[in-house]
C-alpha cells in the first residue's frame, strides 16, 4: 500500500465563489466551523447538512441553506449533492475516548454516510471530495509508549487500527482512493489529530480531553471541591490541533492537486501529556487541584504524535498554533458555556 496518489492528478480549477459547496456534519464541531471559514471567505452558496435538529446545531451561519437529513440514507445523500462542486464529509458518529472504545457499533455504522455520500457525489459529478478520517486509522501497535516516534502516513499499513472507529475510517479512506483510482472522482483525505477548539463538544460524554480538562477545571472552581478526576495515570501523550489551523488544513489539503486520493497528517507535532494539559488548565484558571487517577477509565493509546514530514514538504505549511494560547482561547469559552448553562440559557454540547 502506497500513501501516494497512484495516478498524478491533471490541475484543476480553483472553485468560484458562487460554486455550490456542501458540509455534511455542519451542525457539530468541525463542520460548523468549516461552514463559517468558507463564508468568511466570500462563498456564498453553501449548503449545510447534519442529522441533528436545527436548534441543537453548534453553529448558525446567516445567509446558509441548512437541511436536516440523515446522511446514513442513499436518497438522503443523493438529495444533499445536488448541484454541488465540492463536498466535504465531516459527518460520523464520534466522540473523545469514552465514547469510541464504549460504542463501536455506532463508529462503524458511519461507514454508511461517506458510502451512499461519495457514490452520490461520483454520481452528481462533484469536481472534489474530502474525507475527514483520524489519527486512529494508524497502527496501534506503533502507539504503546508515552514516548511514541511521532506517526507518519506510511505508518497506516500493516493494519492494525483502533477497534471499530479506526477500522471504518481506513475502509473510508479506501473508498476515496477507489474512487479516484477507477472512477476519476478527485479525492482528499486528511487524517486528522485530536482538534479542540470554540464551539466544540465540552459535556455530555462525547467531549474529548482538552474540552473534558478545561470543564473539570471549571467545576472545580465552581464548586470549590479542590481536586479533579483524571483518566488513566495521567502520563499519555498526545497532540492537539487547534480549529483554525484544522479548517485552513482542510482548504489547503482539498485545493491541491498533488494530494488526490493521498492520505495526509493534519494535526499539530506538539506532544503534551494529559499531566501537563492539566496544569495548563490549572495555570489559566488561576488554581491548583488535587488530582484523582481513575486507573479504569478509558485511556486509549499510550502516546500519539503527528510526523508533519509530508503536509510541511507539500504545503510548505503545518498547524501551529500553540498548545497554550489555543487552550486559553479554549478554556474562556467553555467558561462562558458553563455560565450560560448556569444561567439556563442555550448552550452548545
Ligand atoms: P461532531 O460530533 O462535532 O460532528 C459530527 C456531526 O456529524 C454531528 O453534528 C452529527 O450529528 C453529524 N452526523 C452523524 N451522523 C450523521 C448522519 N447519519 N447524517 C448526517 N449527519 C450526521 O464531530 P467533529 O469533531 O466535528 O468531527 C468531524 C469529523 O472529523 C468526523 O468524521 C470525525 O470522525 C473526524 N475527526 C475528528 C477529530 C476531532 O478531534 N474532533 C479527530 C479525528 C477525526
Amino acid at each position: 500500500m502506497t500513501t501516494a496518489s497512484q495516478t498524478a492528478a491533471p490541475a484543476a480549477p480553483a472553485p468560484q465563489p458562487s460554486d455550490l459547496i456542501l458540509i455534511a456534519g455542519a451542525g457539530g464541531f468541525i463542520g460548523g466551523s468549516l461552514t463559517r471559514y468558507f463564508h468568511e471567505r466570500g462563498f456564498t452558496h453553501l449548503r449545510a447538512v447534519d442529522k441533528k435538529p436545527l436548534p441543537q446545531w453548534y453553529q448558525r451561519i446567516p445567509g446558509v441553506e441548512c437541511l436536516c437529513l440523515d446522511l446514513s440514507e442513499e436518497t438522503a445523500c443523493r438529495r444533499a449533492v445536488e448541484g454541488a462542486a465540492e463536498v466535504y464529509n465531516l459527518a460520523a458518529d464520534m466522540g473523545g475516548m469514552g465514547f469510541i472504545e464504549r460504542f463501536r457499533v455506532e463508529c462503524l455504522r458511519s461507514i454508511l454516510i461517506n458510502t451512499h455520500l461519495i457514490e452520490a457525489a461520483w454520481r452528481a459529478g462533484v469536481q472534489r471530495y474530502f474525507y475527514a478520517s483520524s489519527a486512529c486509522a494508524y497502527n496501534t501497535e506503533l502507539q504503546k509508549d508515552p514516548q511514541v516516534r511521532a506517526l507518519k502516513e506510511s505508518d497506516a499499513y500493516p493494519a492494525m487500527a483502533e477497534r471499530g472507529y479506526g477500522w471504518e475510517k481506513l475502509m473510508s479512506e479506501m473508498f476515496c482512493q477507489e474512487y479516484w483510482a477507477e472512477r476519476g472522482l478527485r479525492t482528499h483525505i486528511a487524517r486528522f489529530h485530536n482538534v479542540y477548539g470554540p464551539n466544540g463538544t465540552w459535556d455530555g460524554g462525547r467531549e474529548k480531553a482538552p474540552a473534558a480538562i478545561c470543564r473539570k477545571v471549571i467545576e472545580a472552581i465552581d464548586r470549590k471541591t479542590g481536586k479533579i478526576q483524571i483518566w488513566g495515570d495521567g502520563t499519555q501523550t498526545r497532540s492537539f490541533m487547534y480549529i483554525d489551523d484544522c479548517v485552513l488544513g482542510i482548504d489547503k489539503i482539498t485545493h491541491c492537486d498533488r494530494l488526490v486520493a493521498t492520505p495526509i497528517n493534519l494535526g499539530s507535532s506538539e506532544l503534551i501529556s494529559v499531566n501537563d494539559l492539566v496544569s495548563l488548565a490549572e495555570e489559566i484558571g488561576g488554581v491548583k487541584l488535587k488530582r484523582e487517577y481513575q486507573l479504569d477509565a478509558p485511556r486509549g493509546v499510550a502516546g500519539r504524535n503527528s510526523d508533519n514530514t509530508f503536509i510541511k514538504q507539500v504545503l510548505g505549511w503545518e498547524p501551529h498554533t500553540p498548545f497554550r494560547d489555543g487552550l486559553a482561547k479554549t478554556y474562556r469559552w467553555i467558561e462562558d458555556q458553563y455560565r450560560r448553562r448556569q444561567q439556563g440559557q442555550p448552550t452548545v454540547e
